[in-house]
């Protein structure tokens, strides 16, 4: 029955994760993956996507916090 959601699905696509090293030539020179938030289907991108994707370079959590 999912296809046929697909199907009639508008889409409204949310950021998933951004695509680097190897796997950007494996998906054909896309940057970053999409999910639409009412079917699931995927879509990949070409333009990287920067914001909420801070962990690799935001460097290691401290270990304690600030209280
Ligand atoms: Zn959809």
């Amino acid at each position: 029955m999912n296809w046929i959601k697909r199907l009639f699905c508008a889409h409204r696509y949310e950021w998933v994760r951004n695509i680097y090293g190897d796997e950007i030539n494996l998906s054909g020179g896309k940057r970053s993956l999409w999910g639409c938030i009412e079917c699931g289907k995927v879509q990949a991108r070409g333009d990287l996507h920067d914001a909420g994707d801070l962990r690799g370079n935001a460097g290691p959590l401290p270990e304690r916090g600030w209280d």
